[in-house]
């Protein structure tokens, strides 16, 4: 039996350090060995063991980055200390007054060091670590206080969850999420009815403050560090900080440049503008900060911001070109989009020959005509926007744009509801725009997650009218497949595979991937919740009420009206019908692991990081029992800060297994 326990303590040490090296490789050094198979061949046989050995379960553990449940709502902190905001400058004049201002509060220095460094585009994060391992992640909130939002941020693969350095190491950075994933998740919440994310900074404070942190871990968040606040050992230097928080294996830019001079800072501002199109990052400016910390804090800080350093903020970055038509595009639900062809033009790095033109009306109200010249902008938004026209002479001018009255794909009449802003393609059975749309978004990440199913692949099952909606997916062959266009076997095995595989995901992501109007992810968990899987939802389906999907947390009434009619819609049901007759019947998440704890039984002590109330509650969801003090026979006692040393003993002494708060967690296990 030991030697048995041996093994499976050690494979566990091996597993753990082996993933977290591919995260590293993947994440950070953007430069995988294995493939996403092997990845998660090594993930599941962690898991494996772990719910064999629960107790093998560390805080730190791969597993736990997804380990936790939803919360109610966020917990403010205070930060150990204020997080102030950054002055803005705009010009060299700013600029000068602002190193003049170093040198007046300084007084006889010399000659002063600065760093300059880029100024990343996200949501700013302070991090603690104790003892090694991260303990919290706190938002900036008001700069006093942040809210807690460590379960989110643990889903984030390129942080690492434990740092060799011990004591308590206090660090901030930015939270962002690159630029082609930005473009994925926009697209999907657009089809959904919901505003797109403006840019980098607002998808990442969204993606935060989702009370669930497995939606979260679907969202391809990215850290990185900028600054170190406190450590045992901390640098006198910000630079030696820099180095100090890369060699602690954490995230950091790595492309300060140190000045002496305000000609070396503004030479090296232009450089971080001139390069910020191949950086794998998007940045809106570059931050001048003064290097040594013993002059920071003589220089101090005013109300807001620090005297010791300022931001430099670059100009959006725009460009002119002609417009050479406005293409009309057929959303998921039907919804028609005008888009701009433009005269190719090259914009932050990459070629531009599409752009965002918003609405019918935004296009009349502008008077933008084919052939006239538009200026786009790029201001960390990921789809250039047309901003202004410069009209053409009236004979080179195209007529004003109206919106089609046949569908530009399957040529069914268009429409337009009262008070709606969008016209909408009403052949909601037979469009092959409006299918396209809905399969690609069944396929998305963050819903059924079909790797090779593709936009091309696609046109080509709805060209070929192998698949009239989603459900036909499920009884595709690879015969029929391989028949397509420039099909190999190979990948028509592939795409079947990968069909077959998405049968295994949780209910919430195919409610998702069906795409009910306005009903999103976190929505979607909800309505998964109460239904428990698809057939149960379907059982329940004549009997649902609209005061009934209403009372559900977390569903409004628009979203109650929205189901009820997807509900009653024959076409909807029909594919929901096909799911469960073609086998797939996914479950709530957590429903298949509920009891998780069934069984055992447990004691809390101390303080802890959560609600003791909300604790309980969980290991009672998850079917366990809760001990008000430690007996015969309960099972773990699990700690919080300040214990007692005699309280564990006691408890150790009883055969009841001492663990911590974040074991606990892992427990209970989810997803
Ligand atoms: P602002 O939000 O315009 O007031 O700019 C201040 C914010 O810039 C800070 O709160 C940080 O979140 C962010 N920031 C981005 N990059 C850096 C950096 N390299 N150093 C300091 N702050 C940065
Ligand atoms: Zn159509």
């Amino acid at each position: 039996m030991g030697n048995q326990r041996d093994i499976a303590v050690r494979r566990h040490a091996e597993l753990v350090e082996e993933i977290r090296a591919h995260d590293r490789r993947y994440y950070v050094d953007n430069a995988p060995i294995v493939s996403d198979r092997e990845y998660d061949k090594l993930f599941a046989e962690l898991k494996d063991l772990e719910r064999d050995h629960p107790d093998l379960i560390t805080g730190d553990s791969p597993t736990q980055r997804i380990g936790t449940q939803p919360v109610d709502g966020f917990e403010r902190v205070p930060h150990p200390q204020r997080m102030y905001s950054l002055d803005n400058t705009y010009d060299e004049g700013e600029l000068r007054d602002f190193l003049e201002r170093v040198k007046g509060g300084l007084g006889d220095e010399g000659t002063v060091k600065l760093v300059v460094e880029p100024k990343l585009d996200g949501a700013s994060m302070e991090l603690i670590y104790r003892d090694g391992i991260l303990e919290k992640a706190l938002t900036r909130g008001d700069g006093v206080e942040g809210e807690n939002v460590t379960s989110n941020v643990k889903t984030i693969r390129s942080l690492p969850l434990r740092i060799p350095s011990t004591g308590e190491v206090i660090a901030r950075g930015e939270i962002f999420i690159n630029r082609e994933n930005l473009e994925a998740v926009n697209r999907e919440r657009e089809e959904r009815g919901e505003p797109a994310f403006a840019n980098p900074r607002n998808a990442a404070a969204g993606s935060l403050r989702l009370l669930d942190p497995s939606i979260t871990a679907r969202r391809p968040l990215r850290i990185i560090l900028y600054e170190l606040i406190g450590a045992s050992g901390m640098p006198d230097s910000h630079i030696e900080c820099l180095e100090w928080l890369a060699e602690q294996g954490l995230p950091t830019h790595g492309i300060q440049c140190v000045c002496t001079s305000q000609e070396e800072v503004t030479a090296a501002i232009s450089e971080f503008d001139s390069m910020r199109n191949d950086l794998p990052f998007e940045i809106d400016g570059a931050v001048v900060k003064v290097d040594r910390v013993d002059f920071r804090e003589r220089l101090g800080f005013t109300a807001r911001f620090p005297r010791w350093a300022v931001a430099y903020k670059f100009e959006a970055l725009k460009a002119q070109t002609r417009l050479i038509d406005i293409l009309v595009q057929v959303g998921r639900t039907g919804a028609l989009t005008p888009v701009a062809v433009l005269e190719p033009v090259a914009l932050a790095g990459t070629t531009i020959s599409r752009a965002s033109l918003h609405n019918e009306d935004e296009i009349r109200s502008k008077d933008i005509r084919v052939g006239d010249m538009v200026v786009v902008e790029k201001a960390g938004e990921i789809i250039p926007q047309v901003v202004e026209v410069i009209r053409a002479r009236d004979t080179e001018r195209g007529d004003p744009f109206v919106m089609p009255t046949t569908c530009p794909v399957c040529g069914g009449p268009t429409g337009r509801e009262e008070g709606e802003a969008r016209w909408r393609c009403t052949n909601r059975l037979a469009c092959p725009g409006q299918l396209k749309a809905a399969l690609r978004h069944f396929a998305l990440r963050s819903a059924m997650d079909i790797e090779h199913l593709g936009p091309s692949l696609i046109d080509q099952l709805v060209n070929s009218e192998l698949v009239r909606d989603p459900a036909d997916l499920f009884s595709l062959t690879v015969e029929q497949v391989e028949g397509l266009d420039r099909m190999a076997k190979k990948s028509a095995l592939n795409l079947i595979a990968a069909i077959d595989k998405s049968r295994g995901k949780t209910l919430d992501r195919l409610i998702t991937g069906l795409g009910i109007p306005l009903v999103g992810e976190v929505a979607a968990v909800q309505l998964a919740s109460r239904y428990g899987s698809l057939s149960g939802f379907y059982q329940a389906i004549p009997a649902v009420q609209r005061e009934e999907l209403a009372a559900i947390h977390g569903i409004g009434d628009k979203m109650a009206d929205s189901v009820a009619s997807s509900l009653e819609d024959e076409r909807f049901m029909g594919v929901v019908k096909r799911l469960l007759d073609l086998g797939v019947d996914p479950v709530a998440r957590g429903e298949s692991e509920k009891g998780s704890l069934t069984g055992m039984s447990f004691c809390l002590t101390g303080k802890l990081f959560e609600p003791r109330a909300r604790i309980q509650e969980r290991i009672r969801a998850a079917g366990g029992e809760v001990h008000s003090a430690v007996k015969k026979g309960t099972g773990y006692l699990v700690t919080g800060e300040k214990v007692g040393k005699s309280k564990i003993e006691k408890a150790r002494a009883a055969g009841t297994e001492v663990i911590d708060e974040e074991t606990l967690m892992g427990m209970i296990l989810d997803e």
